[in-house]
């Protein structure tokens, strides 16, 4: 055999073993499934007080946003990805605080706050104030990838999204009926001034109850939204995106465009988004005191998400949920309100829809994939 052939026959020989030592190892990796969990805000929320159209329209919501996170996420998407569209759907549902159908600061505003976070590289992005742009999510993520920054607030935040080139709307746009009545209401209770009805909003039509829900005193819905995904290639994600705290001061920033607090996401943990009184979610540190009871503390996603809401928030009188993923595919929530909307499937399981706490389903000690 002359030099050149043996040459030849020895790096074929070599790159047939390489190709067997890949595809063995491949052979050796468990399968990956895809998962996803959806909040969308938790609160006083009792079958009592859901009128059965209300509860559907919920529930189709829900069920909607979720399946636009299977497609995505079927297709090979990235979790990050599945996270941006599905609270896109989720901002451009008026049932839900986040996008329009956002809450009112007391001055009669929305100011819209959002964060995001990929477990696979620790790269955050946050928005709060944001009175301009239709998707804050987005935004955030736009923030992560394209600033040297992680957190972007008010009037900036708006510009740096026009020039990211993301959708820009008159405030007007995120104006709906019931939030501003459910306003009206709260100050008028509370003895507080009434401020004029924002320029651009149509004219006042009938008296809606919010999201069409029968309103009683102890009603109150947050209506924040969330989600955490898992994609098959193992990286998690979590997103958070909401108005915030109905008559909240002008100005007022919550948990949810914090990371750590509202949002927090690590593949060597867990993602986390959370919802409830924002101010006591920030003095625990909720998300990441979550993920740091998995990595530390070894506890199940369930066991740790439980004890942040059923033992550290309920200390301090905070009232909310958590919805929280694995990479190896636990899914999970846990909340101490009456009720919290949420979804959850992972690949080849069925979708669950829920909104009230007596729902929760004996597996709820830690769901994960088949
Ligand atoms: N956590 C949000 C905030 O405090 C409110 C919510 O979850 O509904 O802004």
């Amino acid at each position: 055999m002359s030099i050149e052939l043996k040459v030849i026959f020895t790096a074929a020989l070599f790159a047939v073993s390489a190709v067997a030592l890949a595809a063995q190892q491949l052979a050796q990796q468990p399968a990956r499934h895809w998962a996803i969990v959806v909040h969308g805000g938790a609160g006083v929320i009792e079958r009592s007080k859901l009128t059965p159209e209300a509860e559907a329209a919920y529930r189709a919501s829900l069920a909607k946003a979720l399946d636009e996170g299977a497609r995505l996420l079927d297709r090979g998407g990235t979790a990050m990805d599945a996270v941006e569209a599905i609270i896109n759907v989720l901002e451009d549902d008026p049932l839900f605080n986040a996008g329009r159908g956002a809450v009112f600061t007391a001055e009669g505003k929305n100011e819209l706050d959002a964060s995001i976070m990929d477990g696979s590289n620790l790269m955050a992005g946050a928005v709060a104030g944001v009175t301009r742009t239709r998707h804050p999510i987005s935004l955030a993520r736009a923030v992560m990838e394209k600033s040297p920054h992680v957190m972007l607030i008010g009037a900036g935040a708006d510009d740096f999204a026009a020039r990211a080139n993301l959708e820009q709307v008159n405030p007007s746009f995120f104006f709906t009926e019931s939030r501003w009545q459910s306003l009206v209401k709260q100050l008028t209770k509370e003895g507080r001034p009434v401020p004029p009805r924002p320029a651009g909003a149509p004219p006042p039509g009938p008296v809606v109850p919010v999201a069409q829900i029968e309103e009683s005193p102890e009603t109150r819905i947050l209506g924040t939204v969330g989600v955490v995904a898992l994609d098959r290639t193992g990286n998690i994600a979590a997103g958070t995106s909401t108005g915030g705290m109905q008559a909240k001061m002008p100005g007022r920033v919550g948990d949810s465009p914090i990371i750590g607090a509202g949002t927090y996401a690590s593949n060597s943990s867990c993602a986390v988004s959370a919802t409830g009184s924002g101010e006591y979610f920030i003095r625990l540190s909720v998300a990441r005191e979550v993920c740091n009871l998995v990595a530390f503390k070894g506890m199940t996603l369930q066991q740790a998400a439980d004890q942040v809401i059923h033992k550290e928030l309920e200390a301090l009188h905070g009232d909310g949920g958590v919805i929280a993923i694995t990479p190896d595919g636990q899914l999970v929530w846990s909340f101490n309100t009456p009720g919290m909307f949420r979804a959850r499937q992972a690949e080849g399981g069925k979708a669950e829809v829920q909104i009230y706490a007596d729902e929760l389903a004996a597996n709820d000690a830690g769901a994960s994939h088949p």
